[in-house]
């Protein structure tokens, strides 16, 4: 069985400055740095490191090739990336201060020039039962969700960043919908923080779908039919959680698609993404499987 991740690719370039500049300043950077980003290039590369076998989908423009060496090297099948002529690579400019606070200001570029066409080409060389991981970083989402149905592929989808377009798709065919608490709120339209009465009203609302709720530092929670499964978080001293919710996506995609109980696949999700903030940055926090192993031995 096959996983696609079908997702955003962007080169994230971080400016280290000594404070945010005020509306018409110009601020000095100390320090520039580049890194591979994208929920679905992060997520790709985190369950490749888990051991699955992985295809990446996408787009990206010319000057970001730098990107399918990155997911190349950490095994990520990447021939169904597209490069998108006279197109700008998504791109997220990070302002970080000395505090480690952040101003983001991103550009989709290329990540919006994903077509009903390149799914569909993309989605022929994969078959039922094959797992698509897809979150809200790209264009044509809902065409991307019917193709998968129509196929009959399992699909994970991780509606990031939630935007109100989402309360519009239908869900009941999404096998698993993976959340945080408060995208979990925002889709269900509530300011509930309790994850027990979240999982309440989703069944509600979604009677068939399978929720993953990742609780932070503590753990996450699973609902499938009216299976409720809780796994705590390992007990780490966090430095920087950019990426967690993706290691603990990959690691519980890989989880699925080699056949592992929910539960195992949760805890092996915990582990993994225990391990990636004990480290600053988002794809290089990313641990392996052996790492992983070893981590829970
Ligand atoms: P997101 O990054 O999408 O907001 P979460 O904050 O819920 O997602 O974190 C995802 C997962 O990462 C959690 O389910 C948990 O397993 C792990 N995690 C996050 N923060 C910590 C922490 N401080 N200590 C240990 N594990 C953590």
């Amino acid at each position: 069985m096959k996983a696609l991740i079908f997702g955003s690719l962007n080169q994230d370039i971080v400016y280290d400055v000594d404070h945010f500049g005020k509306p018409g300043e110009t601020t000095k950077a100390l320090r520039i740095s580049r890194y591979p980003g994208g929920k679905g290039l992060n997520q790709a590369i985190a369950a490749s490191k888990a051991g699955s076998n992985v295809h990446m989908a996408g787009c990206i423009g010319p000057e970001g090739t730098w990107l399918l060496n990155e997911l190349e090297t950490a095994g990520v099948n990447a021939t169904h990336i597209r490069i998108v002529p006279d197109t700008a690579t998504g791109t997220a400019i990070i302002e970080r201060d000395p505090a480690g606070a952040n101003r983001i200001l991103l550009d989709p570029g290329a990540n919006n020039c994903c077509t009903p066409e390149q799914i569909r080409e993309t989605l022929a060389g994969f078959e039922a039962g094959d797992l698509l991981i897809c979150q809200n970083e790209i264009s044509h989402l809902t065409s991307l969700l019917e193709q998968a149905k129509a196929k009959r592929m399992r699909i994970l989808f991780n509606p990031a960043p939630m935007t109100p377009d989402i309360l519009d798709l239908d869900l009941r065919e999404v096998t698993w919908l993976a959340v945080n608490e408060s995208e979990c709120a925002r889709l269900l339209g509530c300011t509930c923080d309790d994850p027990m009465q979240l999982c309440r009203l989703f069944r509600q609302r979604y009677p068939e779908t399978g929720l993953v709720l990742t609780l932070g530092s503590r753990g996450s929670l699973s609902l499938q039919g009216q299976s409720l499964c809780r796994v705590p978080s390992c007990c780490v001293q966090a430095v920087d959680t950019t990426g967690a919710g993706d290691t603990w996506l990959g690691y519980f995609a890989d989880g699925c698609s080699r056949g592992l109980s929910v539960p195992d696949s949760m805890m092996r999700a915990n582990a993994a993404a225990a391990l990636s903030v004990q480290v600053a940055g988002a794809a290089s926090s990313i641990p392996s499987d052996r790492e992983v192993s070893a981590f829970l031995a």
